[in-house]
């Protein structure tokens, strides 16, 4: 079978790779509907669907484009994709263009299922470059953006935050996800019952872009029932990359120093979890002129993994009951919400709480399996907090 390679156009010109090499099969990927030439390409364009407000952020964030595109290769199998882009396009971006493009290979590696290949076409693989100016940016470090889902990590990243006194954006991803709905009850319950954590919520609405590639994440597909023996299929394509950059552009508008994840030493199955991916993340966030000074915070990975994250939570006055874990969406039972019980995440969640000799606040259809591995604690909650002071 022919290698997968997807291309990202901006114009026609782009085009011209189609015949360079047999054995591999180009798949081109864009953000305008038809791009001359390729029109005549049945099938081998594929328009990445974006409302306005995305299609304008992605027009003027490199990182924003790249991953709306990426996912959509990764969706389509692609095991390397190809940026048309030169070297005047890129300096725009970063002071410093050679480490600015291995950042962004080293995230596109890091942060896709198969760890893939990202290559500049038009740009020499050995170019050098000394830094220009570093940029003086100042950012408000007692605001922070919180990636939030509802789930324990999230908010119980939430409270510790706001237990440093910081302002709280807290950002919902809407993306077709099957447990949309109860995502939705635990942001509003925060928002309406912790309002002395100084908190405010914005819902990004991704799910039209998402319909599209619905075939290639188990979170995504109604006809799918997830278990542990298929978490694999809880992955979705390069999706919090899509969700950082996102809150990487909000954060630079906003003035907001901190963006702030509940990922945890637990979440083995996504690489987008890992401490490597975060390095990534945050090296191209330093290299980038208008974002350089941001902070990508991954407060919990320091903590251990699920039991140690639950144990600060109580230790914050976090209410379990109002967090919804399951990547399945509830059976609503005289309004308490049944977790399904027999995906990864409800084996994790339950495994957890009786980890720490405690009962799990929300009621399960099936008794989840026991989990036995885990990554174990690290640091305590006064580490922690210590660590957040002086940061
Ligand atoms: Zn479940």
């Amino acid at each position: 079978m022919k290698k997968r390679i997807g291309v990202l156009v901006n114009s026609e010109n782009d085009f011209a790779l189609t015949n360079k090499l047999e054995e591999e099969k180009f798949i081109y990927f864009g953000f305008k509907e038809k791009i001359g030439i390729l029109e005549r390409l049945k099938g081998n364009y594929i328009h990445i669907k974006l409302s306005e407000y995305y299609r304008e952020m992605a027009e003027n964030s490199f990182l924003i484009r790249i991953a709306f595109f990426v996912a959509y290769a990764e969706a389509h199998k692609c095991k390397n994709v190809i940026l048309t882009d030169k070297v005047n396009d890129i300096r725009k971006i970063t002071y410093n263009v050679a480490k600015y493009i291995q950042s962004i290979k080293n995230l596109v590696k890091q942060g896709t299922m198969n760890n893939m290949d990202l290559s500049f076409i038009n740009i020499s693989e050995d170019i050098a470059d000394k830094d220009e100016d570093v940029p003086t940016n100042r950012f408000d470090y007692g605001k922070c953006e919180i990636l939030y889902s509802g789930g324990i990590d999230c908010t119980v990243a939430a409270y510790l935050m706001a237990k440093m006194n910081k302002k709280l954006l807290l950002v919902n991803f809407r993306y077709g996800q099957k447990n949309a709905y109860e995502e939705k009850y635990c942001c509003n319950y925060f928002k309406e019952n912790t309002a002395k954590l100084n908190c405010e919520l914005l819902v990004e609405d991704l799910e039209g872009y998402y319909k599209d590639i619905m075939f290639s994440s188990g979170l995504l597909r109604d006809d799918l029932v997830l278990c542990e023996d298929n978490e694999v299929l809880e992955y979705v394509p390069f999706r919090n990359t899509i969700f950082f950059a996102i809150c990487i552009w909000l954060a630079q508008y906003n003035n907001i120093g901190l963006i702030v994840s509940g990922s945890q030493g637990d979440d083995a199955v996504s690489p987008d979890n890992s401490p490597l991916y975060y390095e990534s993340l945050q090296k191209v966030v330093e290299l980038q002129k208008e974002t350089y000074g941001i902070k990508i915070y991954p407060v919990l990975l320091d903590i251990g993994g699920k039991p140690e994250v639950i144990k600060v939570g109580i230790e914050l006055g976090v209410d379990f009951k109002y967090c919804w874990t399951c990547h399945s969406n509830a059976k609503w039972i005289s309004e308490i919400p049944f977790q399904c019980g027999v995906c990864s995440d409800c084996s994790t969640r339950y495994s957890a709480f009786e980890k720490n000799g405690l009962v799990d606040p929300l009621p399960y259809c099936n008794k989840p399996r026991i989990r036995k591995k885990w990554v174990g604690p690290s640091k305590n909650l006064n580490c922690i907090l210590r660590q957040i002071e002086n940061e």
